[in-house]
């Protein structure tokens, strides 16, 4: 099921060439069946220097390029590839979940939506529209703004309708799927949310234990 957009705009989008900064493979997946269901030409572009570390970086590109390499999409690699430096210098000491995402939005869309005029193109968008996980309404409001400053169109679409479809897609093709979102301190995050629900599970296992030895 596809978001349903007005009909106008449908016709007028049908001849344009978007630029779509692509955070990853799976959340891809999704996104292009919409563009090429439409005939909507997609140009990918692939901007993460949030990805760490290097190991898992390499990865996400590999499953990236069997995506790509599925659906026949020209893509732009971004260079220097891996900007550990970079957005670390960025991030500053805004490490913390509430600050250091929206840095990172900014950072990667900026260079998409400028990337995107210096090439040419009719609209930028972006895969992060269709992650459940990511912060939607910012990134919407973060590109809007982009779209202003360099004077170009941004593509919007709520893609998160099709989250389960694309992780189905994901599984089938054996897409690599990554268990978090990209930088280090995402990757810290994931195994302390696991570490606090195996306490609070332990804890609750006590406290039963307990009560039916009262
Ligand atoms: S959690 Fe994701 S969006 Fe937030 S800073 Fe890390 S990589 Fe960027």
């Amino acid at each position: 099921m596809y978001a349903i957009a007005p009909l106008d705009f449908l016709i007028n989008i049908c001849s344009m060439d978007v630029f779509l900064h692509i955070c990853c493979g799976p959340c891809a997946l999704y996104p292009l069946e919409v563009f090429k269901e439409r005939g909507i030409r997609v140009t990918g572009f692939f901007y993460n220097p949030n990805i760490h570390p290097y190991m898992e970086f390499e990865r996400r590109v590999k499953a990236l390029e069997e995506v790509v390499a599925l659906n026949r999409v020209d893509i732009v690699w971004a260079t220097p590839a891996y900007g550990l430096r970079k957005w670390l210098s960025l991030i500053g000491d805004k490490s913390s979940y509430e600050t250091r995402c929206p840095i990172c939005y900014e950072m990667r869309m900026d260079e998409t939506a400028k990337e995107a005029k210096k090439r040419g193109f009719d609209l930028f968008s972006t895969t992060l529209l269709y992650s459940k996980y990511q912060r939607h309404e910012l990134i919407r409001k973060i590109c809007e703004a982009k779209a202003r400053k360099y004077g170009i169109d941004f593509y919007y679409e709520d893609f998160r309708v099709g989250w389960k479809t694309g992780i189905e897609k994901a599984v089938d093709l054996g897409i690599y799927r990554q268990p978090y979102c990209g930088c280090i301190f995402s990757e810290q995050e994931r195994y302390l949310k696991r570490l606090k629900r195996l306490e609070s599970n332990m804890k609750e296992k006590e406290v039963q234990g307990s009560e039916s030895h009262a």
